[in-house]
């Protein structure tokens, strides 16, 4: 019990979890980031997208000189196609995914899209080919034209109200007291969780990238906000190369290829049939403890520290 009051491992646990909110932070700020300052290898070049596959060829990775977090892994999430992250917290899932925009390097092995390493090309040409959609959407300080406009900022008023319409967002923006010129933020309205969901993926779908990399929500909204969030989604995901972070069993039945994540390492990968047909399976072990409609991320968290 004394252990619980130890004040270095509380500082730990809170540096850990003030550095992962900065993380979502940076990825919202970051992936929309156009300006060229990053730093790139003198021989970077502008990534060439034909397919958008991505592929992890073994990947190892830890945060700093820390333990290891993720240990060799290799998946290929086709292009044009959803690829579903699942396993207990702590499995590595969101490390995966903070990988791609090259928020961190591996410390080992690569990961390729469409057989490029993104090590080797200009950090710039990267993020401009991804949209992120994260489980807390981040309003800034202006209207809601700008909020969605950021995605993209050279998008016009009828490509920003075009990508409204494709998020379900389009109506209850109408209906602001001055529709999208209506501050939000801070000092402005305040907008339902569904609705800023709804702007968030406005803001992705303005950007037209060809991979989205998504971080579903947790939480439960009202079932009306949930089917227009839900909608919303499809819109954004289709035609796209998607790895999603899954919470909602129905995006991982519908996913074309679930990654099972435990401990760092790819359990178990293949579709919800063949998955779900496995005895001992971890993804069917999760799958049966978890009620429907649930979180399958829930059912098996990792204890302990
Ligand atoms: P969850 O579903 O709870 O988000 P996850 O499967 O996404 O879990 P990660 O968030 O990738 O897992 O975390 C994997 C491990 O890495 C955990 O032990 C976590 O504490 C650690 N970790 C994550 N981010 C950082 C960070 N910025 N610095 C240090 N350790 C981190």
């Amino acid at each position: 019990l004394l252990m619980a009051y130890d004040p270095a491992r509380r500082l730990a646990r809170l540096q850990v979890s003030m550095e992962r909110a900065a993380v979502n932070a940076r990825m919202i700020y970051e992936i929309l980031d156009i300006e060229p300052h990053q730093r790139d290898r003198a021989d970077a070049k502008p990534i060439r997208i034909e397919k958008a596959e991505i592929e992890f060829r073994n990947v190892s990775f830890a945060y700093g000189s820390g333990k290891s977090i993720l240990n060799g892994v290799s998946f290929v999430a086709e292009g044009g196609r959803t690829t579903a992250l699942v396993g207990p917290s702590g499995a590595g899932k969101s490390t995966v995914i903070s990988l791609i925009p090259r928020f961190y390097d591996p410390e080992d092995g690569e990961i390729l899209i469409d057989g490029q390493d993104i090590a080797h090309v200009t950090k710039q040409s990267l993020r401009n080919n991804l949209a992120y959609v994260s489980q807390q959407p981040y309003l800034f300080e202006g209207t809601i034209r700008d909020n969605i406009r950021y995605g993209r900022p050279e998008a016009t008023d009828a490509e920003v109200e075009e990508a409204a319409l494709l998020a379900y967002a389009h109506e209850f923006i109408l209906d602001q007291p001055q529709g999208y010129d209506t501050p939000v933020g801070e000092n402005g309205i305040t907008l339902s969780g569904g609705q800023r969901q709804r702007l968030s993926i406005a803001r992705a779908l303005v950007r037209n990238a060809p991979i989205l990399l998504l971080d579903e929500a947790t939480s439960a909204l009202d079932t009306e906000s949930e089917q227009a969030v839900q909608k919303a989604l499809e819109h954004a995901m289709s035609g796209r190369t998607v790895v999603v972070i899954a919470h909602r069993l129905s995006t991982v039945v519908n996913a074309d290829k679930i990654i099972v994540m435990q401990s760092g390492a790819v359990a178990e990968e293949g579709t919800h049939d063949v998955l779900a047909g496995r005895i001992d399976g971890l993804y069917a072990r999760l799958h049966n403890l978890q009620a429907p409609g649930g979180d399958p991320q829930e059912a098996g968290k990792e204890t302990g520290e």
